[in-house]
């Protein structure tokens, strides 16, 4: 017997014939033996209509108090689904109960709608379990040390099972999803994805960090952190089969590199349409001058993420950089109205119509030329590169985000993640 947590996302609750289907996928499993948490996620489409009700009464104002209230709203499609998902157990003939966040309670920070986790008491859901119940926590959501509710980001469901399996010291977290893993890529942008059988943690913190969003970053980094064995699986499967089949579905997060395993080069490719450029022109070429342009950013709490200053002219410089989609109105108006002024700039333009396309792999920490096939194969589709950003097992390029398709295709084929070689 073994506790185990799954996790189900919103098209696997997306109806109440979806959610039946997980209750009697999740009765198999504890008629099996096993002790269940289950972290349903909103269903599908509930989030964003809850959201888009309060930005009709008054858009965004970045205010905390209005992000409290965002977390407010938002937090409740998950409270429906974990009651639907109790019920639907009950009619299986199974004791279950369902908790929100601040009922187990799950502590997090205070910064809304991007709330981290600070810990999980495990009492109450230890004493259910003890007792024969299965027990349900909402997903994306805790409670603050003034008793706020907190939502954890878009997407934010994974990390609240990770983190539940890390308190509860679950033998394995299983990631119930509308994909039957994790691919070479979206397999929505290319049908030939192909389906990895196993991916090393740090290339799937690479790719969730870089905008496969199968997994949201945090819940990865948790994994990594208290070791938490985790698989990505179907939901969409019959929900009787075999139990052992189920169990070796999907895609395992693997944290021991297996030395006997041919890497493949490049694993995976990620995008993401979340970013805008900036770029400040003709700024004095001197030292402090990043600091001077990036500082007040930083200040205003804008995360920046690609850089690059260019060769100089006659003394000056132009500098850009990208900043997430959601920041960039204040970013460029903090930059046309202090930033220019103040370092003498001539010009900030701005590009909101970008999109980063990045190769991921651990093998390229020992192949050299990875990241000049992968230019080349970019040019040859006729695709501009207009930043580039490298580390050991990545290579980022920001490009025009018309070409976005196009490009992540063509590097898909030039690195063989078509052939079942590549794919471990
Ligand atoms: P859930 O609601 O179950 O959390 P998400 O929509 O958040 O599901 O994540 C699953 C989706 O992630 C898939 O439908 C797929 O389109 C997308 N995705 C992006 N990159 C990948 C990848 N490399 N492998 C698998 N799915 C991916
Ligand atoms: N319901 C939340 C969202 O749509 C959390 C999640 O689905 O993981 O972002
Ligand atoms: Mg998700």
């Amino acid at each position: 017997m073994a506790l185990i947590v799954h996790k189900y996302g919103g098209t696997s609750m997306g109806s109440t014939e979806r959610i039946r289907n997980v209750a009697k996928r999740v009765a198999k499993w504890v008629r099996a033996g096993h002790q269940l948490v289950v972290v349903p996620s909103a269903m599908s489409g509930e989030t964003n209509r809850l959201l888009g009700l309060a930005k009709e009464l008054a858009p965004s104002t970045q205010t905390a108090d209005y992000a409290r209230e965002l977390d407010m709203i938002a937090s409740t499609g998950e409270q429906v689904s974990v009651g639907l998902l109790s019920i639907a157990l009950m009619a299986e003939g199974m004791e279950s109960v369902s908790y929100t966040g601040w009922q187990v309670p799950i502590r997090t920070d205070s910064s809304f709608t991007k709330a981290r986790i600070q810990s999980i008491d495990d009492q109450r859901v230890r004493a259910d379990l003890e007792s024969g119940k299965v027990v349900i926590i909402t997903g994306f959501q805790g409670v603050d040390d003034e008793g706020n509710i907190t939502t954890l980001g878009r997407g934010g469901s994974d990390t609240s099972a990770v983190a539940v399996a890390a308190a509860m010291k679950a033998a394995e977290c299983l990631i119930y999803t509308d994909v039957d893993g994790v691919y070479t890529t979206d397999p929505r942008i290319v049908p030939e994805a192909r389906r990895l059988r196993t991916v090393s943690f740090e290339e799937m913190l690479e790719m969730a960090s870089l905008g496969s969003k199968v997994l949201q970053i945090r819940s990865v980094e948790f994994a990594g952190k208290y070791r938490v064995p985790l698989r990505v699986l179907s939901s969409f499967t019959p929900w009787d089969i075999p139990l052992d089949e189920e169990a070796k579905s999907g895609t395992l997060i693997t944290f021991e590199e297996d030395e006997n395993m041919e890497q493949a080069i490049v694993s995976g490719i990620a995008f993401n349409r979340d970013e805008a450029k900036i770029t400040v022109m003709g700024v004095p070429d001197k030292p402090g001058i990043a600091f001077q342009i990036l500082g007040p950013v930083a200040d205003a709490n804008i995360d920046v993420d690609v850089i690059i200053q260019n060769v100089s002219h006659d003394g000056k410089t132009d500098f850009s950089f990208t900043v997430h989609r959601n920041d960039y109105p204040r970013a460029l108006e903090l930059l046309k109205t202090q930033v220019a002024p103040a370092t003498g700039a001539t010009e900030v333009l701005g590009d909101p119509k970008i999109c980063k396309v990045s190769i991921v792999g651990i093998g390229m920490r020992s192949h050299v030329g990875i990241a000049s096939k992968m230019f080349r194969s970019l040019s040859e589709e006729g695709i501009n590169i207009q930043m580039i950003t490298t580390s050991e097992i990545k290579t980022s390029v920001v490009i025009d985000e018309k070409y976005m398709e196009l490009a992540v295709r063509a590097l898909h084929k030039a690195f063989d993640l078509d052939q079942p070689a590549a794919a471990a």
